[in-house]
């Protein structure tokens, strides 16, 4: 059986979006800057496209800005910003559980003269507003605290956020890639002054993201070339790309109610199953304030690279970590700041539900699951016999 529960790296294209997207490879191909009739058949799909993903997340079109992914977004927002303050102010705040577009941004910055603070995350996966109120200071320009994490997919309290940043004259910038599919939006009651979203993160295309830039507020650009997105985001327009998000999105927060009530009961299954059946195992982050989708589990004693391959074998796809660190052999800094332990870190695996997942696959995998903890720790005690008598049996 292959069960996919990788859904926090990347999901699978719905089959209306893929359909939605094929005339504009083939036969309205045209350059929507072009002026003639293969161009203009372009511009209305992404003029309604736009205006459909403002109203779904409560913004106005001329606020979305169509982008190559959360990455692209994540950058420009934060380095877009920075520049119009150099000379001015240079204080930033951010939090250490960031995805790296963040985290590798603000480095940057950092080494470029601006100071940057690193909120640290307690237990629950959630920073403390007060901590986030006192790194305040006349410096400080610019907020950026991620919507969902993507390790353990808890949810930070952003109408706060957006609101002390608001009282203090900051801009407010959130990283939502993870919000959709699970949570709705809306960026004026939640006091968002920027977000970025990828559509591939929500049944949608690769490749595509937008930034929203609230009206009023003027970044600079990443690149330079042509006008396109009103003069802020030049290169020829992604047009299937963007029909499918908004197509993607559409349908997201058309089926949100139901998908997340059948998702909630799969990882709930999941987790009770878990629980039951393996011990020393633990949840990182607060369950309850986490989106349905996502859960992140310690296994003592366990590496969880091996564990990632073991399940792998099995037709099972999971990740320990973030999928930009688990290509490398680091573990989770997400998990290491909110247990504070590097072991529990290096036993972590996130397992990522949506709604193409069946109780069927949860039995299998957790037969799996079982079978594959048994095995490891009973390898990881012999390691230990060897080592204290100090020979091999
Ligand atoms: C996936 C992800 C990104 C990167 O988005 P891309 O479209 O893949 O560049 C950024 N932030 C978070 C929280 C993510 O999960």
């Amino acid at each position: 059986m292959n069960v996919y529960l990788d859904n926090a790296a990347t999901t699978k294209m719905d089959k209306e979006v893929v359909e939605s997207m094929l005339p504009y490879f083939t036969d309205i191909f045209g350059n929507v800057s072009s002026v003639h009739t293969f161009g203009r058949k372009g511009i209305e799909a992404v003029d309604k496209a736009r205006k459909e993903i403002a109203l779904l997340i409560g913004g106005s079109s001329n606020e979305i800005y169509f982008t190559s992914g959360g990455t692209e977004s994540d950058n420009w927002a934060l380095e877009g910003v920075s520049r119009k303050f150099i000379g001015k102010k240079k204080h930033i705040i951010t939090t250490v559980m960031e995805h790296p577009a963040v985290i590798n941004t603000a480095k940057v910055l950092e080494n470029n003269g601006f100071e940057v603070t690193y909120l640290n995350i307690d237990k629950n996966g959630l920073i403390n507003l007060d901590e986030l109120k006192s790194a305040i200071n006349e410096q400080t320009f610019l907020v950026s605290v991620m919507m969902v994490n993507n390790e353990t997919g808890v949810i930070q309290p952003i109408k706060e956020i957006g609101e002390i940043c608001r009282k203090n004259g900051i801009l407010f910038h959130t990283d939502a890639v993870q919000a959709f599919p699970y949570r709705k939006i809306n960026v004026v009651d939640e006091n968002i002054d920027m977000m970025s979203c990828s559509a591939h993160k929500f049944h949608g295309p690769k490749g595509i993201g937008f930034l929203y830039i609230k009206n009023g507020l003027i970044i600079d650009n990443l690149l330079n070339g042509g006008h396109q997105e009103r003069g802020m985001r030049p290169g020829t327009t992604n047009t299937a790309g963007i029909v499918g998000m908004a197509k993607a999105l559409n349908t997201t927060v058309a089926e949100m109610e139901k998908n997340n009530e059948k998702i909630l009961n799969l990882r709930e299954k999941f987790i009770k199953s878990v629980i039951d059946n393996i011990p020393n195992c633990h949840i990182n982050g607060d369950i309850d304030k986490a989106v349905c989708g996502i859960v992140n589990i310690c296994f003592e004693n366990i590496k969880s690279a091996s564990m990632v391959n073991a399940l792998d074998l099995e037709g099972i796809a999971v990740s320990a970590g973030s999928a930009c660190v688990a290509g490398s052999v680091k573990s989770s800094y997400v998990i290491k700041a909110l247990s504070g332990s590097d072991s529990d870190a290096e036993s972590s695996v996130r397992f990522s539900f949506d709604k193409y997942n069946m109780p069927n696959q949860i039995d299998y995998v957790i037969e799996k699951l079982c079978e594959i903890v048994k095995n490891m720790r009973k390898t990881t005690n012999l390691f230990k016999i060897i080592n204290t008598e100090g020979k091999f049996i």
